[in-house]
């Protein structure tokens, strides 16, 4: 699993999506193990991230309390044994599966990366 990761953050193409972007245009992720936000800042040639306007927030603080409110879905999806699987919502837990380790902002496009965003005016994904 591990070299499947390290392969991804050398990649020509990586495809993503983002948790939430603000009106400001600030990215922002959360990822347990952080793979996914190291690849988005640094590594393949091009990385498009694609996502549904839903992910939209007014700022950084309801930025993080959107990927918040919906984590415990991916949580069930991924049959984790965390306690928002459980009750549906984050309780800042200590859990060894816990998916919320690494929080990611991108406040502009990193220098040595080539991104390009596509918003759908669709709600896609959590
Ligand atoms: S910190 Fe734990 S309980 Fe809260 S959303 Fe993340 S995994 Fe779920």
């Amino acid at each position: 699993m591990d070299n499947a990761r390290i392969n991804a953050s050398r990649a020509d193409v990586y495809l993503t999506s983002t948790n939430a972007f603000t009106v400001k245009g600030q990215l922002v992720n959360i990822d347990g193990v952080g793979n996914r936000v190291t690849s988005m800042i640094f590594g393949p040639k091009k990385v498009y991230i694609i996502c549904g306007i839903n992910k939209l927030a007014e700022n950084l603080e309801k930025a993080i309390e959107r990927i918040k409110e919906n984590t415990y879905k991916n949580a069930r999806r991924l049959n984790l044994k965390t306690p928002c699987a459980i009750t549906g919502k984050c309780n800042d837990c200590d859990s060894p599966q816990r998916m919320c380790s690494v929080t990611a902002i991108l406040e502009k496009k990193p220098s040595k990366i080539d991104i390009e965003i596509i918003i759908i005016n669709k709600s896609l994904g959590y």
